[in-house]
């Protein structure tokens, strides 16, 4: 974590009012849905959120994936408080996978894009702006295993490799703070059978549009991206 936890404190509450002030109907909309296990999006206008609050978008992004999560737990909270506003006989239940989707982001060199990220935009939050011209069914993606140290019992979650096409390795050293020197793991559960943490998971292709590359270059197909 690279944000200190005053930092995360700060953009948790600036999240949650924001969202209880701005998105409270679409919170009490999901609250109301049946389905407890779904993945739920809020979706966030990114230029109403940052003129709330510069210092949160600064945040954003400096370290994307962070600040998402933090959103994450600011909207659950949020959607507590929510809850405790409406009548009792409404037929409403908290939902565990919330999600804010930031979307609008501002135009400016940082943020978008018309041409394909390249291997050093690795890490940021962009808008890229192309043609969708393939996707993949959407697909359930195995994301983490919790493994077992064989000497100490130390019990630890290992993520899917990005890099080896959602792979998982495994693991080569316990991470036990005693200084293990155990070679041998048990999965916990999980594997193929039954795979214990997964989220969605879909491909798509783009390609640049032409019209918006200066005259002379030839637009680029991406790799296919999550
Ligand atoms: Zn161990």
């Amino acid at each position: 974590m690279l944000l200190n936890p005053e930092q995360v404190a700060l953009i948790g509450q600036v999240f949650e009012s924001y969202v209880l002030e701005h998105h409270k109907n679409d919170i009490l909309n999901i609250l109301q849905e049946p389905e407890e296990d779904a993945h739920y999006p809020v979706v966030v206008n990114a230029m109403t959120l940052f003129e709330a609050n510069m210092e949160v978008g600064e945040y954003f992004n400096a370290f994307p994936s962070e600040v998402l999560a933090v959103f994450d737990n600011a909207l659950h909270r949020a959607a507590v408080s929510a809850s405790q506003s409406l009548p009792q006989q409404k037929d409403c239940k908290i939902k565990q996978n919330l999600h804010a989707r930031i979307s609008g982001l501002p135009v400016c060199p940082e943020l978008t894009r018309d041409r394909i990220p390249r291997s050093r935009d690795v890490g940021h939050f962009l808008s890229v702006t192309g043609t969708v011209i393939r996707t993949s069914a959407a697909k359930v993606l195995e994301f983490e295993r919790d493994y077992m140290c064989g000497k100490c019992r130390h019990v630890f979650s290992e993520r899917a490799d990005f890099e080896q096409f959602y792979s998982f390795a495994p693991p080569t050293r316990c991470p036990s703070e005693d200084g293990c020197a155990s070679y041998k793991f048990t999965c916990l559960g999980g594997g193929a059978s039954s795979p214990a943490a997964c989220r969605d998971y879909q491909e798509i292709k783009i390609q640049e549009q032409a019209q918006r590359l200066s005259v002379g270059s030839i637009p680029l197909c991406s790799p296919e991206v999550q």
